[in-house]
């Protein structure tokens, strides 16, 4: 069986740890590989490793920086299908869906690639008699980042893409249960010319964890997971004087009003909902008509679409999507349904139960739809995570806007309708973080940046974009005057204003 460890230096890094994680292959339900789960003497090893690294790397001017980036976003595209068949084969996602999130952070890549602009201060000449100003943007050191098992790809790109660029080195602890993509892509900056040592991957669970968030070299971490644990990480690292910047987990809500393309709408929610097993932060689970007309409209038109879709192996090009990724997650899915219906929502379309021939032990899940769930009710207050989508009829277009405003997950919603003047007012109105309209998962491009509100996000600095340039460097002020004609200015003992 393979074993997987440490990434250190460029190049494999033995652990003493005697624990390990159990990596399975979410189609059949076997276990294909182990992961270590590394100590924190093992994190002083890829810390050392990165002090050291770092200060040559930072040293490095930023264009020559640029090319290793650039580098490394062309052996991306030359990987695709290896990293992609990799991805699925651990997380259980579609091929398709797998390319997409290696594309979501190659683009990350693209943007890194700018950093030469990107970095540029600011100046101000002739601020006093003889007195310029500048500030610059200057690395932070060595930061690391914490990523789900949801994106293997896309989020520790999001992350290591601008902090490389500005001059730092990188420690990233991936998702215990999917190592395999973080490792090879570590494997492929090296290939690009990235100096060993610049970025170290570790593994391991919250033990590691901890040790990262402890850890005095290391000057800020990134973490994206769930809620709680976001909580966590942002307290402890913050404690310990870091920079941190945390994004938790989600309840993405899509509003129906009456005039919306229905046909147009439950083709997007059917993607959004269901597309990965409803397995992202920006899924769309839960889904909002406005008055019963367009509900029950809606609700014909959901049942088959959904009962349309196709549920298969990650390697089934015809399949919409996959298993989910462990056997406790589907138990924790299927029990947030028994919830839903012990709440006395109406259970419209039951995904438990399904068996795919050839792969009974898969850790599979057909469409769950839900009708007439209501606020109180704590399976929707949950993020569940799974296939799993729950109609929530409302009155009014201030009802509909209360529901994703008042609920304590604040990352993504959706508005369908064709009324320009509703949808200005609520996406100026509703307490969430990303919006779209007409657009159903409305992650923002790379150049714009990616974060969520309430429970969904701690921190004040978004992912990627500009908000990646800033959380991943500080800024510093330099105040000058050189001697003008050698003139002996007085001695002043007030505070030098510009009066
Ligand atoms: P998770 O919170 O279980 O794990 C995230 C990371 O935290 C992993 O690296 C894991 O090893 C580590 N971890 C787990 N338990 C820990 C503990 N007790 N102490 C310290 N560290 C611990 O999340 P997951 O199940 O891997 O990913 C799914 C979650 O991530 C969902 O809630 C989803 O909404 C969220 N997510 C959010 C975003 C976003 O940008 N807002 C993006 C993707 C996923």
């Amino acid at each position: 069986m393979k074993h997987l460890s440490h990434f250190i230096d460029g190049h494999t890094a033995i652990s003493l740890s005697q624990r390990f994680g159990d990596i399975f292959d979410p189609n059949t339900g076997a276990v294909q590989a182990r992961v270590v789960l590394g100590t924190p003497d093992d994190l002083q090893v890829a810390v050392a490793s990165a002090v050291t690294a770092q200060k040559a790397w930072a040293a490095t001017n930023p264009q020559r920086r640029a090319r290793v980036i650039f580098e490394f976003k062309r052996l991306l595209e030359v990987h695709m299908d290896e990293l992609a068949h990799m991805l699925s084969q651990e997380h259980g996602k579609v091929i398709s869906d797998s390319k997409g999130d290696i594309q979501r952070g190659l683009e990350v890549v693209e943007f890194a690639c700018g950093i030469p602009h990107l970095l540029k201060g600011e100046h101000t000449q002739g601020a006093g008699p003889g007195i310029d100003v500048f500030s610059m943007r200057q690395a932070l050191g060595v930061v690391a980042g914490i990523t789900p098992f949801n994106f293997p790809a896309m989020i520790p790109m999001w992350m290591f893409a601008p902090a490389l660029a500005c001059g730092n080195a990188f420690i990233l602890k991936p998702s215990e249960r999917d190592p395999s993509v973080p490792l090879r892509l570590a494997e492929l900056l090296i290939e690009a010319g990235l100096p060993a040592g610049v970025l170290n991957v570790v593994q391991g669970d919250k033990e590691m964890v901890d040790a990262i968030l402890d850890h005095p070299d290391i000057k800020a971490v990134s973490f994206v997971g769930s809620s709680d644990i976001a909580q966590y990480v942002y307290g402890r690292g913050a404690a310990n004087g870091k920079r941190v910047q945390c994004m938790g987990g989600a309840k993405n809500h899509g509003i129906v009003l009456p005039d919306a393309d229905l046909d147009q709408t439950v083709a997007d929610i059917m993607g959004a909902a269901y597309g990965s097993a409803g397995e992202r932060c920006m899924a769309l689970p839960v889904v909002v008509p406005v008055g019963d007309k367009t509900a029950d409209a809606l609700r014909e038109k959901l049942v088959a679409a959904a009962q349309g879709l196709r549920v298969g192996v990650s390697t089934d090009a015809e399949a919409h999507y996959g298993p989910v990724v462990s056997a406790a997650h589907k138990a924790r899915i299927e029990s947030y349904i028994q919830m839903g219906v012990d709440e006395g929502a109406d259970l419209v379309l039951d995904g438990r139960g399904f068996s795919l021939q050839g792969h009974e032990n898969g850790f599979f899940l057909a469409p769950t739809l839900f009708d007439r769930v209501t606020a109180g009710m704590k399976s929707y207050q949950d993020e569940i995570f799974g296939p799993v989508l729950q109609m929530v009829r409302a009155q009014s277009f201030e009802a509909a806007l209360s529901l994703p405003s008042r609920h304590p997950y604040g990352n993504g919603v959706a508005i369908f309708t064709r009324n320009g003047d509703a949808a200005r007012s609520f996406a100026d109105q509703v307490e969430v973080g990303m919006v779209g309209i007409n657009v159903p998962i409305p992650v923002p491009v790379a150049y714009h940046s990616f974060g969520g509100w309430k429970r969904s996000g701690f921190g004040d600095l978004n992912q990627y974009g500009m908000d990646g340039v800033r959380f991943y460097t500080r800024v510093k002020t330099v105040t000058q005057r050189w001697p003008q004609g050698g003139a002996v200015s007085d001695q002043s003992f007030i505070i030098p204003t510009m009066a």
